[in-house]
């Protein structure tokens, strides 16, 4: 018998599941997770201590829906020709339609071995228990895993140092008038930043930069980054690069096969990206559901995601260019957005920082003139006075 079979039981596949059942498919869904647990968000794990543990949906929800959740349990092998998921266990799943959602994992790098990472429950239980007053934590990258979780820790006490190698925090993702913002913030709250940092190697209790400098550490925290699992692709002969290479549909070369989430490299407005972010991984677990009904719309929806650190919460819609300016708004309280456009006037991206929601309602609106692709004139958009709304209307 065959029927849909998820293998990764995170916010993309769980959304999938779901989305099958609300679309009408009557017929088997099977959910493959490694991990023990009820599948959980992973973006509280950085900003609360003691870890905030989030069910994506309680125990019930997947019986109620028929979805046959398998939990701790690992796909090992893709048998193409006869449509079969082989499982670590040595069952056998056979499928109609397959969807890969195996997500990432946390990179690591050689002489790093000894540092921890943050990437599951497990993860987050494990540092922030060894993380007190006093505690000495040295966290490798300045991105936004390392951030908050810098911030997480200060807030309860620990003497925190973040060493990146860049010149800058957050230099993958978030212009530079953003992250001087985040960097003084950090430093004001008693954080020590050293940037242009080097590691040279991990000591039992310490951390070697390449400048010979000592930095005495009681737990090491590597957050430089995540690789997508694409182990189960590339076995089975689909291709690979920097993802799991996906159409527009979400479909692998194997038209019975599609992989989605932060493990999948799709085309956005032309060129191959991946994606590490809470509200894709959902919207594309939807969006392959619909594909593996048959559904062959492409998946159009401009990239969002947002950091908390502090009190300050960061907010991008669409994908920064590092060659075109910023143009700032103001929105009050010292909150602002950056956007940019591209050489016709229409909105690429929009960036922006403020107390808690404060940039929430712009964001939104930068997303709907990104995704009409809407010609708007700089001074227009910079003026405070001009409601953004309004350029809705084109
Ligand atoms: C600490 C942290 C904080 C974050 N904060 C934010 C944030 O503030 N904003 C934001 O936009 N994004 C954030 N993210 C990113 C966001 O959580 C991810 O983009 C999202 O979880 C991706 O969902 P996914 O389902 O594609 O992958 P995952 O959540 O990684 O789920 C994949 C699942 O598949 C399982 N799996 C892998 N291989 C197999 C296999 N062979 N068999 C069975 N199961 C397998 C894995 O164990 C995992 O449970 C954060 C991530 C982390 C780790």
């Amino acid at each position: 018998m065959g029927g849909m079979v998820i293998v990764g039981a995170g916010e993309c596949g769980v959304r999938a599941a779901f989305t099958l059942r609300e679309e009408g498919y009557e017929g088997t869904v099977t959910l493959v997770g490694e991990e023990p647990h009820l599948p959980y968000e992973r973006p509280p794990l950085s900003k609360n201590a003691p870890p905030a543990v989030k069910l994506i949906a309680e125990e019930t929800r997947y019986r109620d829906l028929s979805i046959d959740l398998l939990r701790g349990t690992r796909g090992q092998r893709i048998d193409r020709e006869n449509r079969r998921l082989v499982l670590a266990d040595g069952r056998t799943l056979d499928y109609d339609r397959l969807l890969i959602a195996t997500g990432a994992r946390a990179r690591r790098f050689a002489g790093m071995e000894k540092a921890r990472t943050l990437r599951s429950v497990g993860d987050a239980d494990a540092i922030l228990s060894a993380i007190g007053a006093g505690t000495k934590l040295v966290i490798i990258g300045g991105g936004f895993i390392g951030l908050e979780l810098a911030a997480t820790a200060r807030g309860l006490g620990a003497e925190v140092t973040v060493l990146e190698a860049a010149d800058r925090l957050m230099a993958r993702a978030v212009p530079a008038e953003i992250a001087a913002m985040f960097e003084d913030r950090h430093r004001q709250e008693g954080v020590r930043l050293r940037l242009g940092a080097k590691v040279e190697a991990l000591e039992e209790h310490a951390v070697v930069l390449a400048d010979g400098s000592r930095i005495e550490a009681d737990i090491v925290v590597a957050g430089i980054g995540a690789e997508p699992i694409t182990g189960l692709a590339a076995d089975a002969g689909l291709a690979v690069d920097n993802g799991i290479v996906v159409d527009g549909c979400l479909r692998t070369a194997d038209s019975s096969i599609f992989a989605a989430g932060d493990c999948c490299s799709f085309p956005y407005r032309g060129a191959p990206v991946r994606l590490e972010s809470w509200r894709c991984a959902q919207d594309q677990g939807a969006h392959a559901a619909r594909a593996m009904l048959g559904c062959g719309d492409s998946f159009v929806r401009v990239p969002w995601f947002w950091s908390d650190q502090y009190d300050l919460g960061l907010q991008v819609a669409g994908l920064a260019l590092a060659d075109r300016p910023f143009l700032r708004r103001e929105v009050g309280d010292g909150a602002f957005v950056l956007f940019q456009l591209d050489g016709q006037g229409r909105v690429l991206s929009a960036s922006g920082v403020g107390t808690g929601n404060a940039v929430a309602r712009d964001i939104s609106i930068a997303e709907k003139l990104i995704e009409r692709g809407i010609v708007v004139a700089p001074e227009v958009l910079c003026d405070p006075g001009t409601r953004l709304k309004q350029l809705l209307k084109g």
